[in-house]
């Protein structure tokens, strides 16, 4: 069995992120609320894509690739990410993005304006298209001899979801230091990788814990997360079996992904006026709605102690406009 200091990775992210509890958020809610904050992993705004990219860009590296291609809603968090991180690594990030939401120069467009990275608009609803537009973009490319690599959809693939195997390899270090064991963790699960990489970072590092992923999109993740848990243990040589059932879900996606959700927003409010720390209209505002949902459901007798992922999202922030 391997683990995924066997696989080739760049160093990006300021590690570890810090782990706390939330003091003020806690005593409300009678329960020991704990927040990893992979919002600081020190890559522009910060945010989760960059423990991905870690691995994927260093198989990029290894590829030889010149030019980095990627996609995701007109304001995605990853997409800039992989931008800033492959600028910082001397690749030329190419961003491929559909043409919904806020495609005005606010929030990350404003990011990737200021990083003067090429953004291509695609107006259509399907990733078909939009891969069928980065193959065309990497062919033309490599005619010139520029060397592609191009990275789906939020980088949830096996490799990517690496890097959140590694982040609860390095949660289950700090808690221990700490004396604390984590009951549950939460985090938002978009395209399903840090969810996959989380659930299967638990089964090896931390196998008393349980996790749920608030979903923020309609997609069939109850098959997708499964599916990404095995094809990363395959990539790390693990033979334990992944059943579809161990995987928890809540829908907390509303009225679809990236419209805002008055349970979302009135999240981002409550942890921002109780703790001074802000979340996201789009991921992380939606997902600690989960998390207080389950909270005034009660967690399962014996859970004291619950762990929220922030995974960052703050450039969404700022493409939102006024809350409702
Ligand atoms: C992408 C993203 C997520 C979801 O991660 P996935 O691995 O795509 O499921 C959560 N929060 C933020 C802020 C993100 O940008």
């Amino acid at each position: 069995m391997k683990t995924p200091n066997d696989f080739p990775r760049l160093r990006l992210a300021i590690l570890p992120t810090p782990v706390y509890r939330l003091e003020n958020l806690s005593a409300r809610l009678g329960r020991n609320i704990y927040i990893k904050r992979d919002d600081l992993t020190g890559v522009a705004l910060g945010g989760n894509k960059v423990r991905k990219l870690e691995f994927l860009l260093a198989d990029a590296r290894r590829q030889g690739a010149r030019v980095v291609l990627t996609t995701g809603g007109a304001q995605s968090n990853h997409a800039m990410l992989t931008a800033a991180c492959a600028l910082r690594l001397g690749m030329e990030p190419i961003l491929v993005l559909k043409a919904r939401g806020e495609t005005r120069c606010r929030g990350n467009l404003l990011l990737n304006r200021l990083m003067g990275v090429q953004v291509r608009f695609l107006d259509t609803d399907s990733y078909q298209d939009v891969y069928r537009e980065m193959d065309r973009i990497a062919r033309q490319r490599e005619a010139q001899g520029d060397k592609c690599y191009q990275i789906p959809v939020g980088g949830s693939v096996p490799l990517g979801c690496l890097g959140y195997v590694d982040c609860i390899r390095e949660l289950a270090e700090q808690t221990r230091a700490m004396g604390v064991s984590i009951h549950r963790i939460v985090c938002a699960t978009g395209s399903g990788g840090t969810h996959a990489g989380v659930a299967l970072g638990t089964m090896l590092y931390m196998p008393e814990t349980r996790v749920t992923g608030m979903a923020v999109d309609t997609d069939p993740f109850e098959k997708i997360v499964p599916a990404l848990m095995r094809q990363t243990a395959e990539l790390l040589e693990w033979d334990r079996p992944i059943r579809d059932e161990d995987v928890q879900l809540r829908a907390m996606y509303g009225a679809g992904y990236a419209i805002p959700s008055p349970q979302g927003e009135r999240a981002i409010k409550r942890l921002a006026r109780t703790e001074g720390l802000f979340l996201d209209p789009v991921y992380t505002g939606k997902a600690f709605a989960g998390l207080l949902e389950m909270a005034e459901e009660g967690f399962p007798p014996g859970e004291e102690n619950i762990l929220f992922l922030h995974t960052g999202g703050a450039g969404g922030l700022f493409a939102a406009g006024e809350p409702a």
